[in-house]
């Protein structure tokens, strides 16, 4: 079947970098060489592992070796409440509290390999937990505070939790009535909040418990392979799955942080995702530590006043965000980013969905700079495929793969095998060559399910992409979200830019929806930018510029305006969930969307 018959239709020029004159020289200046030079030995060696050949510990590479060189006086973790409180920790500061937490754990029975969850907004007891389980040896695993009831208990349940951190008020809401289901679970600590309820019974106040505790703690032997982050996979498709990461994975962390995000130690970094996705950690926790950076966490949901404030007051100089925000600052006008000091801001990137051609041109248009995409998922750990600071840019595109990554497009053959696609512009699937540091190590308790992600010593990551003949990847879709219609393949992506192309259209989903000539013909979910109001007029026309541009067999044939897209709660847009809802079939997990629609 004729495959990709959209590919070329979204090109933006392509955006050409300086190559001199940078304010703050790129780390990465020259990809081709970086490329060529980098050996992960070498990546290694940027790291301080733990003193006395010991091992290598997230949390000492991340805190402790910065305070050891003398910089435990520079800003960590800056955290702006929801409430208008502020709270800084130096990296002095959460080296302590972190040991504290570690020393917690130790005193209340946790043995290295036992699984410590976290089920907290993003406030600094976060921070530090996650800190002081990899300190600990413990497993650490970040849920998403606003799951329900039945997701928590589900991922406690899988993941065996021994500890839990959360808030009272979490606790009765969400926890207490299915405790008794958990024997597994022996202790529950409560991290402080405004207007905390009376501590319940059977649980444990984490600010009395660690001010008990000392202050110092020597991180015991770890084995790079050392068990250290399970991360729930958000599940836009399926059920979830827990990916395991080991203590190596810092070394991703830390050279991805460096090279594909640019970060300086002066910089002041905002990654707005949450902990409880796999970007909040490895990029919201990790990687701007180990790169010894003073780090920003807001507490507050998306608010578009509220996230412009803070690039402004807050000096924020590199930003990691996702597509749902940028189309959310689309959505609201360039006027409103022109109220703001932007100056400080030199390098923004996104992730998790695919950041449409229009995304990109319109950060250099209304913020003075382009977005820059990057790729990865929960299974890889951290970034994989970029933009880099220093490379041209080419809108719609997800860059090149990091220095030290193979990436190739497979096809997948009998009896398991895969074959690589040389030819440029072939769509297959994304695959990566095993072996990288922050790849997952396992599903738990599903070997045969991780298993299958591998043939012929590549990680097929379920993702249809193409390379260009410059080696710029493209991002076609999700194996599961492509669309047959009358003898096409049509990845979603290339057709819901064409629609935010139309001047009326904020966000687009697509889906394909069973035809008895065409197999399936695509249909359209738009919501619309503010200042346009729902019509049949403007309905026709956009599907008059889809037609006009995808041609019409591509082309939606209908479109509905919907006031909100479903997303998971680390903003990627359910197309399963629409499709489910327009076919009238069962919905399926939905414990990752982020709000009843
Ligand atoms: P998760 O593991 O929840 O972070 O989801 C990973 C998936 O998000 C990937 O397999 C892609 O389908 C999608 N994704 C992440 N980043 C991008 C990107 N830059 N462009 C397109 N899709 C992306």
């Amino acid at each position: 079947m004729p495959e990709n018959p959209t590919a070329a239709l979204t090109r933006l020029p392509t955006i050409r970098k300086p190559r001199s004159g940078w304010a703050v020289a790129p780390n990465l200046t020259d990809y081709e060489a970086a490329r060529a030079g980098f050996r992960w030995e070498d990546a290694r060696r940027e790291l301080d592992f733990l003193p006395g050949g010991r091992g290598l510990n997230i949390a000492y590479e991340a805190v402790d070796r910065h305070v050891r060189a003398g910089r435990g006086g520079r800003l960590a973790l800056r955290w702006l409440g929801k409430n208008g409180e502020r709270r800084e920790l130096d990296y002095a500061g959460l080296g302590e509290a972190s040991n504290r937490f570690a020393n917690l754990l130790g005193r209340l029975g946790l043995r290295p390999g036992d699984r410590v969850f976290a089920l907290l907004g993003r406030v600094p007891e976060l921070y530090i937990a996650a800190l002081g389980s990899f300190k600990a040896g413990c497993v650490f695993s970040p849920l998403f505070s606003a799951f329900g009831p039945e997701p928590v208990r589900a991922r406690l349940a899988l993941g065996d939790a021994r500890a839990l951190v959360t808030s009272a008020t979490l606790y009765q809401r969400k926890i207490a009535a299915f405790r008794e289901s958990l024997p597994g679970l022996i202790q529950i600590l409560l991290a402080p909040e405004a207007d905390a309820p009376a501590t319940p019974p059977g649980t444990l106040d984490l600010s009395s418990a660690l001010a008990a505790c000392p202050a110092r703690f020597e991180i015991p032997p770890t084995d790079p392979e050392q068990p250290a982050l399970l991360h729930f996979t958000s599940g836009t498709t399926g059920r979830p799955k827990g990916a395991l990461h080991v203590h190596a994975a810092v070394i991703a962390h830390h050279v991805t942080g460096k090279l594909a995000l640019d970060l300086h130690p002066e910089d002041i970094f905002w990654c707005t995702a949450d902990p409880g996705w796999v970007t909040g950690t490895s990029y919201g926790l990790i990687a701007p530590l180990t790169n010894g950076v003073s780090m920003v966490v807001d507490e507050a949901e998306f608010d578009i006043e509220r996230w412009y404030r803070i690039l402004a007051e807050e000096r924020v100089s590199v930003w990691y965000t996702a597509p749902t925000a940028v189309r959310m600052m689309i959505r609201a006008g360039e006027d409103v980013a022109r109220r703001y000091d932007l100056s400080a801001l030199r390098f923004m990137a996104s992730v998790g969905e695919p950041l449409n051609p229009e995304a990109v041109e319109w950060g250099r248009m209304a913020l003075g700079r382009p977005f820059h995409d990057n790729w990865w998922q929960t299974e890889t750990g951290g970034i994989m495929i970029a933009n880099f600071a220093a490379m041209d840019i080419k809108p719609g595109s997800m860059g090149k793969p990091m220095p030290g990554i193979e990436a190739a497009i497979v096809r997948r053959v009998k009896d398991g095998g895969v074959e690589v696609v040389d030819a440029p512009e072939e769509q297959g699937e994304l695959a990566l060559k095993r072996g990288w540091p922050s790849m997952f190590r396992a599903y738990i308790n599903e070997p045969e399910r991780y298993a299958n992600c591998f043939s012929g010593g590549w990680y097929l990551t379920g993702d249809l992409a193409r390379r260009d003949a410059d080696g710029y990847y493209w991002f076609v879709g999700r194996s599961d979200d492509v669309i047959k219609t009358s003898g096409h393949l049509v990845g979603p992506f290339e057709v819901e830019s064409v629609l935010m192309e139309h001047k009326a259209v904020a966000e687009a989903a697509v889906i394909g929806k069973p035809d008895p000539v065409a197999l399936e013909v695509i249909k359209a979910f738009v919501t619309l930018k503010s200042g346009h109001a729902a019509s049949e007029q403007l309905k026709r026309d956009i599907l008059a510029h889809a037609r006009r541009r995808l041609g019409a067999v591509v082309a939606p044939k209908e479109l509905d305006f919907t006031p909100n897209l479903p997303k998971t709660r680390s903003g990627k847009i359910m197309r399963r969930l629409l499709k489910a809802r327009e076919l009238g079939l069962p919905e399926g997990d939905t414990s990752a969307l982020e709000q009843a629609q």
